[in-house]
C-alpha cells in the first residue's frame, strides 16, 4: 500500500513536501492512484468534460483543425495530448477533424500518459480512429516539427507545493505523521530562493496566508517555449482555477465523486489543485510566447458553436434532444463547469489570434 510506503519514508527521512506526497500517491508505478486504475467516468471517481459530451472533443478537434490551417497546414505535424485519460477527447476531435481535408492525414498523434492502465484504455478508444498514434513519456520527447498540443485537466494534477507565511517568511508546508501515525500537515523550513516562486501579487500576503506553487506548470511552459522557438506550434489548456492568483489551500481529493480529506488514504483518491492562470500566462509571456486567456469554458464553447452542434445532433437523433441540452448546460452554465473551468492558449508569436479567444 502506498500509505505504508509513505509512512516508512517519513519515519526514515522526516516530513515530505506536498509535491512529493502527491507524486507518489498518484504515480507510484506499483501502487499509485493512476498507476492502478481507470478513475474516470460515471461509475468511477470523477468525470471530465469529454466524458460528459462528445461535443466537447468535437469542438476541440475543430479548434485544432483551424489552428492547423492558421499554421499553414503543415504536413506532417504532431497532434499532442497531455494526459488523455480514456482517449475520448482525442477520438471525438479526430472524428470532427475529418471535416477539414488533410488534417487527420497530416496528424501524427502523440499521447503523453503516466498511467499504464489508461494507456491501455486509450489504445482501445483510439484504435478505430484510423490515425497514426504513439505514446511518449514526456513533452520533451515529442518528435520535432510543427505541433498542436492539447491538455484537458492535465495541469491540475501536476504536483503542487504549498507555502505558508510565518513570521514574515514563506515556509514550505509539508506532510508528516502525528502520534497515531496519521498523515498531518506540518510547517517546514523557509523556502529560501524558491520564495521567488510565490506569485508576485501574493508575496506580501498577511501572516499565516497559504499560497500554492506550481513548478510543474512552469516546466511545461519552459518546454513549450523552447520547442516553439524552432518549430511552429500552439498549445491549449483547459482546467479549473481563478483568473488571478489567489491565496488559499485548494488541494483536493476526490473519490467516488465526493471530496475526501486530501491526506486520507493516499493512492485511493484523485489529488488535484486549482491552476493559477495568471502565473501560467505571465510565465509564457516572459518566455516570448504569445499567451491568450483565460477564457471561461462556457463562453469559449458557445463561441465555437456548441449550440449549433447540439441542434444538429438533436435533429439527427430527436430522442437525444434533452440529453444534449443537459450536456450543454453542464459544460457551460456558471453553476456547473462554465466559469470555474477556463482555457489558456500559448503559441509561437506571429500566428493569428487563436479561435475562441476574445481579444483584450
Ligand atoms: N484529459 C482527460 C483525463 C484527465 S485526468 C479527460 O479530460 O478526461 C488527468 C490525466 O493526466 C490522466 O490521464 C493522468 O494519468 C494524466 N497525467 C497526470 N499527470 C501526468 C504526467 N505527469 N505525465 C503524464 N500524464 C499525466
Amino acid at each position: 500500500m502506498i500509505a505504508d510506503q509513505l509512512r516508512d519514508r517519513i519515519r526514515q527521512t522526516g516530513p515530505m513536501s506536498i509535491a512529493n506526497f502527491m507524486t507518489e500517491a498518484l504515480f507510484d508505478p506499483g501502487a499509485g492512484y493512476y498507476a492502478t486504475k481507470d478513475p474516470i467516468g460515471a461509475g468511477a471517481d470523477f468525470i471530465t468534460a469529454p466524458e460528459i459530451s462528445q461535443m466537447f472533443g468535437e469542438l476541440m478537434g475543430l479548434w485544432a483543425a483551424q489552428s492547423w490551417m492558421d499554421m499553414g497546414r503543415p504536413t506532417p505535424f504532431q497532434l499532442v495530448e497531455l494526459g488523455p485519460g480514456r482517449g475520448t477527447m482525442m477520438a471525438d476531435a479526430l472524428r470532427a477533424g475529418r471535416s477539414v481535408p488533410g488534417f487527420v492525414e497530416a496528424a501524427r498523434v502523440v499521447l503523453i500518459e503516466a498511467s499504464a492502465a489508461l494507456k491501455a484504455v486509450q489504445a482501445q478508444t483510439l484504435g478505430p480512429s484510423g490515425a497514426q498514434i504513439s505514446w511518449v513519456d514526456r513533452l520533451e520527447a515529442v518528435p520535432s516539427g510543427p505541433a498542436i498540443v492539447l491538455g484537458n485537466e492535465f495541469l491540475d494534477c501536476l504536483p503542487v507545493r504549498q507555502a505558508i507565511r510565518h513570521k514574515g517568511d514563506w515556509h514550505e508546508r509539508m506532510v508528516g505523521l502525528d502520534a497515531e501515525e496519521d498523515f498531518v500537515f506540518v510547517l517546514g523550513p523557509p523556502l529560501g530562493v524558491d520564495a521567488g516562486l510565490v506569485p508576485e501579487r501574493l508575496r506580501e500576503a498577511p501572516e499565516d496566508s497559504l499560497v500554492e506553487l506550481r513548478p510543474g506548470d512552469l516546466q511545461v511552459v519552459e518546454t513549450l517555449a523552447t520547442r516553439f522557438r524552432d518549430n511552429p506550434g500552439r498549445a491549449l489548456f483547459i482546467d479549473y482555477g481563478p483568473e488571478l492568483s489567489e491565496t488559499g489551500d485548494t488541494l483536493q481529493a476526490v473519490r467516488a465523486h465526493k471530496k475526501v480529506p486530501p491526506l486520507d488514504q493516499p493512492g485511493t483518491a484523485d489529488l488535484t489543485a486549482r491552476v493559477d492562470f495568471e502565473t501560467l500566462l505571465a510565465a509564457a509571456r516572459a518566455r516570448d510566447l504569445a499567451a491568450y486567456g483565460p477564457e471561461e469554458q462556457g463562453r469559449f464553447l458557445l463561441g465555437l458553436g456548441l449550440e449549433a452542434r447540439a441542434a444538429a445532433l438533436s435533429q439527427a437523433v430527436p430522442d437525444k434532444r434533452q440529453t444534449l441540452a443537459k450536456q450543454v448546460w453542464r459544460l457551460t452554465d456558471s453553476s456547473q463547469m462554465g466559469t470555474l473551468f477556463k482555457l489558456a492558449c500559448l503559441d509561437a508569436a506571429g500566428l493569428p489570434a487563436p479561435p475562441g479567444f476574445t481579444a483584450r
